[in-house]
């Protein structure tokens, strides 16, 4: 894994912080999108403690978007059960009506699993989200991003999963449903790096995203693993505002003190990609604000 090592100094260097924080009313353009719960088996933290954090720096609009449940697998570290959904959007739910100091939404992260989404869809069919967040979390079904599992990347070839993620992220953005997807390069999350050209495999995703008219999500979570970087890297998130991709932000909040995390590195990625506003959702309808 020297490769991984190498990669991830570089684009360390790259967001050498003098990293100011960010005054309030930068925050208070700002929205928080991708956030989980306990539930998920992986998180900590009351639902509660997540929306103090939100509210202490000042952020405009926060939305929960915990795993939706994985229907044919059940791992209790990965997603919650599939009774908890209602359990879920219950906790989120009482946050709306008892908090008035930020707006909350009720969002759901949901995997992108090709034969499998119609199931997915009508499990999630009894409640009002108000996104639905589509991840690629597998390539077949290798759940590459899985931390507990880096060794299974041994003895695979880059190119070849590099360019088999892109083709089911185009799927995803094209055919899942979703109004935003995800850490759109995920794949580099464990900071192993392909060969092969990235700049066409992010036109052609940017390209679907486009034509799908599906939100593209800066998610600042990658800063914190090997890969270093937030997704997506900056000439992904270009080649998606050149063609006019509504962009949303999130910090993929696993703890309330990872709420807005790095946001002063994200805002300054959205500026150098040329990106003016972000979209925020209600009722899974998508309303620009203006960063
Ligand atoms: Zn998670
Ligand atoms: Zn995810």
């Amino acid at each position: 894994m020297k490769r991984l090592r190498r990669g991830a100094r570089k684009r360390l260097l790259r967001w050498t912080r003098p990293a100011r924080s960010l005054r309030k009313e930068e925050y208070g353009r700002l929205v928080d999108y991708h956030m989980h719960t306990r539930l998920c088996g992986h998180a900590v933290g009351e639902p509660e403690d997540y929306v103090r954090r939100a509210i202490a720096l000042g952020l405009a609009e926060i939305g929960f978007s915990d795993h939706m449940p994985l229907l044919r697998e059940r791992d209790e570290r990965l997603t919650m059960a599939p009774e908890d959904l209602p359990v879920y959007v219950g906790m989120v739910r009482d946050l709306q009506t008892s908090v008035d100091e930020i707006v909350v939404r009720l969002g759901i992260e949901m995997d992108y699993i090709p034969g499998q989404m119609e199931e997915i869809w009508n499990a999630a069919s009894d409640y009002e989200f108000d996104y639905v967040l589509g991840s690629v979390h597998y390539i077949d079904d290798w759940g590459f991003s899985d931390s507990r599992y880096v060794a299974s990347y041994e003895g695979k070839d880059p190119d070849s999963f590099y360019r088999r993620y892109f083709e089911i992220f185009r799927e995803a953005a094209e055919r899942g449903g979703f109004d935003a997807m995800a850490h759109p390069d995920l794949i580099k999350k464990h900071g192993v790096a392909p060969g092969l050209r990235l700049s066409d495999l992010y036109e052609s995703a940017a390209e679907a995203l486009a034509s799908a008219d599906v939100a593209v999500e800066v998610n600042t979570s990658g800063l914190r693993k090997p890969a270093v970087d937030i997704y997506p890297s900056l000439p992904f998130l270009a080649a998606c505002a050149e063609r006019g991709v509504a962009v949303t932000l999130g910090s993929d909040a696993h703890s309330p003190g990872q709420v807005g995390m790095d946001f002063d590195l994200a805002l300054r990625l959205l500026r150098r990609a040329g990106v003016g506003e972000i979209a925020t959702f209600e009722a899974r309808r998508r309303k620009m604000r203006s960063i």
